[in-house]
């Protein structure tokens, strides 16, 4: 009875805690289906242990259980896809948002390993976006050839690259760089055998941080460089110091050894010029030259007396040694018995080719040629052209085929140059021998006695300038201006020699037949640092005549290198202090020899305009002066110069002013014209001329410029009359040429 009561209790039990399980199991679907997953698990677990002795409903619980398990699963399913495609972050949220269900499960350690393995990765690849950003800055740097910075990226990536097993891309990145050495050492090399120092230079220093970059020590490269920096030292060096040997010296007479020292480098440079080697077959001044300290861009020079002690040929052994490295120069020097420059007048060609009497190659042009005189290059001939035509013949000393090309191709736009201030070319032929036929003067300034008066001096200069501003406009520049290139025709100065100097340059380094004279040298021509040759040029040798004319001196006297140092670093001797009468043009001189182009007149132009001022003083006061002395003649002179000069400075005013003036002066069949002239109201300033009568042809409308050609023109001719009309007036000029005076 007891035994079956305790039976009836245990099924009672039973039945109690099977409704209780069904209940929980109910009220967990609920809340599963609620999505209340965590709560549900909750009950089921307690269910679970309820139902440990009842197998049916514990069937049921577990059912329930392993329902919410595939839940937990299909979170956990949804992280790992996000993991697989790299969303860590996210993949880490989706696991530990399923956390709490794994616990209520009992699966709590399952995602917790999920969520490690999650962050790990998620570090890996910080890391390896890390790796890749340095990687992309060192082929930045690479590509920028900034090695420095390669070098500190390439030490920060290594143990990164290590931890993540991508040394091989290191690697790659190395072996790039080394191809790139071996390429630019190759390189350099090549430009080293060309000469090319710098670029070797440029090439190898890369070369070298690349080595540094890779862990190379470049020892090799080092050694390149350290070669050729010393060969650039001594390059520097030779253009540094300049020695100027002649190739012929006279026996037993005293030669000069100019040696002049411009220092290019960027520090101070001490320099010793050893003659000593030469004492055995010559008499020194001194053995030794020393120049202690020279500053950077400075020259400083010394001439060298020598006395050849025998005839024949030497080599002059010129040793220089400097703070900056040494080197050794030969020059050939032949000891004759009398010096050229002492040569006699006759035509005796110095000539490689067979000698040709030139003046007999020419007897079918020209007769009656005579020989005028001749310079270091050629000699000049007055002759008769086959026309009657009287010209002048310059024929070269050398009768090289080289010199003949030369002419040619230098001379070339001295053919296009036709203006009154410049010596007109008429050909320039090779057959049957290089010559210039040219137009025939009667002097040149060279051959003037010096110092001349202020107003002539000037009014040569003003007209020299003429010529000069013509040229310029076609952009051509003379360089080599002196006054035996300016010769005279009727008082009247004519520039000549275009371009010559460029083909005495190559005779002279064909033939050292020729000498350079360096008195009328700018600075730019002696030392580059003062720029490139331009208009400006031309504008300090006129400095440097205008100064030997009002003076009779040059600025720069002395030996060669006497002059060349003068020219780059001293200041003239004032004009005035040699002729008071100088103080009027000093500023204009002075401007003219400004060391520094910037400094000179720019332009021609302006030059003229600060002449013409002193031109229109000097001539107004002579023009008051003739006039109250009745010298109608003079006063004629000045006139016609005034007008000249303000013509062609464009001063149109003044121009009409003196042209007015000087109809005053008209006779014969210019009295209607002048008594015309009287009536008419007087010229505004900077009138528009409309039309004008030029020698009583008819009138048109003409431009300024054009009117200024005619003037031009008329000045060529013997004189015009020329009628000038605006809207109110009309006014006649006769405008004669300065060596035709004879109608007053
Ligand atoms: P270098 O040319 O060597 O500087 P330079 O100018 O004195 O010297 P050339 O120009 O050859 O030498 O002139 C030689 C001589 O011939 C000079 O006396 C010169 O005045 C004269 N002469 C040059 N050209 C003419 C010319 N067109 N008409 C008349 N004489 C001339």
């Amino acid at each position: 009875m007891r035994e079956c009561t305790t039976v009836l209790r245990k099924k009672k039990e039973a039945e109690r805690l099977r409704g209780e399980v069904k209940s929980a199991i109910e009220e967990a679907r609920k809340l599963r289906a609620e999505g209340n997953l965590i709560k549900a698990a909750e009950k089921l677990k307690v269910a679970l242990e309820k139902a440990r002795n009842l197998r049916d409903v514990k069937a049921e619980v577990e059912l329930e259980l392993s329902k919410l398990g595939e839940e937990l699963s299909k979170a956990l399913s949804q992280g790992d896809a996000l993991l697989a495609e790299g969303k860590y972050a996210e993949a880490i949220k989706a696991y530990e948002s399923a956390l709490p269900l794994a616990q209520a499960l009992g699966r709590e350690k399952e995602v917790k390993e999920k969520i490690s393995l999650a962050e790990r990765k998620a570090e890996e690849d910080k890391k390896r976006r890390e790796l890749e950003k340095l990687l992309a800055e060192i082929s930045g740097a690479v590509e920028r050839k900034d090695y420095e910075r390669v070098k500190e990226l390439m030490d920060n990536v290594e143990p990164l690259a290590k931890e993540l097993n991508a040394e091989r891309k290191l690697e790659a990145i190395k072996a790039e760089l080394k191809t790139r050495l071996e390429n630019l050492t190759a390189r350099a090399r090549e430009e080293e055998l060309s000469g090319n120092y710098s670029q070797a230079l440029a090439l190898y220093t890369e070369a070298l941080s690349i080595a540094g970059v890779i862990g190379e020590s470049g020892g090799e490269i080092r050694k390149a460089i350290t070669t050729i920096e010393e060969r650039q030292m001594e390059e520097l060096l030779r253009k540094s110091v300049r020695i100027e040997v002649p190739s012929e010296m006279a026996h037993k007479a005293e030669n000069e050894v100019s040696i002049l020292v411009t220092n290019r480098f960027s520090g101070d440079i001490s320099v010793s010029v050893d003659l000593s080697a030469n004492r055995d077959y010559f008499e020194l001044s001194e053995e030794k030259v020393e120049f202690p300290r020279v500053k950077p861009g400075k020259t400083i020079g010394e001439d060298v007396t020598v006395k050849p002690k025998f005839l024949g040929e030497f080599d002059f052994t010129v040793k220089v040694n400097s703070s900056a490295g040494s080197f050794e120069k030969r020059v050939p020097v032949k000891v004759v018995k009398t010096a050229r420059a002492g040569a006699t007048p006759t035509p005796t060609p110095v000539t490689s080719t067979p000698v040709i009497n030139p003046v007999e190659s020419l007897t079918e042009l020209y007769s009656e040629m005579q020989y005028i005189g001749e310079g270091g290059f050629a000699r000049v001939y007055k002759a008769k052209r086959k026309d009657g035509k009287v010209v002048a013949v310059k024929i070269p000393k050398t009768l090289d085929p080289a010199i003949g090309r030369a002419f040619v191709r230098e001379i070339s736009n001295w053919l296009h140059l036709k203006h009154s201030n410049i010596v007109e070319l008429y050909d320039v032929n090779v057959i049957p021998i290089p010559y210039l036929e040219m137009e025939y003067c009667e002097s040149s300034l060279a051959k003037l006695p010096k110092p001349l008066p202020l107003e002539e001096a000037s009014l040569i200069v003003f007209n020299i300038a003429e010529g000069l501003k013509y040229a310029h406009s076609k952009k051509i520049v003379h360089r080599d201006l002196k006054p035996s290139n300016v010769l005279l025709k009727n008082g009247l100065p004519k520039i000549s020699d275009w371009g010559l100097s460029k083909v005495l340059e190559e005779s002279m380094s064909a033939t050292t037949t020729a000498s350079f004279t360096p008195f009328y040298a700018a600075p730019e021509q002696i030392d580059r640092k003062f720029g490139h040759t331009d208009e400006r040029t031309d504008i300090w040798q006129l400095g440097v005549i205008f100064y030997e004319l009002v003076t009779g001196r040059l600025p720069f006297e002395g030996s060669l290198s006497q002059v060349m140092m003068g020219i780059i670093r001293d200041d003239p001797v004032p004009p005035s202090e040699i002729n008071p009468e100088a103080k009027k043009v000093e500023p204009i001189i002075m401007k003219m020899l400004a060391k520094r182009k910037e400094e000179r007149y720019q332009s021609i132009e302006e030059l003229q305009r600060d002449l013409a001022g002193v031109l229109n003083l000097t001539y107004s006061e002579s023009l008051k002066k003739s006039k109250t002395m009745g010298d109608v003649r003079r006063a004629a002179y000045y006139l016609t110069e005034l007008l000249l000069i303000n013509m062609k400075t464009n001063n149109v005013g003044e121009a009409y002013k003196y042209a007015t003036d000087l109809v005053l002066y008209a006779r014969g069949e210019l009295k209607d014209e002048v008594r015309k002239l009287a009536e008419q109201q007087k010229l505004k300033e900077k009138t528009n001329y409309e039309s004008f009568k030029i020698n009583g042809n008819e009138a048109r409308k003409f431009s300024q410029r054009e009117l200024k050609k005619l003037f031009e023109e008329c000045l060529k001719s013997n004189g015009a009359i020329i009628s000038l009309k605006t809207e109110e007036q009309e006014a006649i000029i006769f405008i004669p040429i300065r060596e035709d005076l004879e109608w007053n």
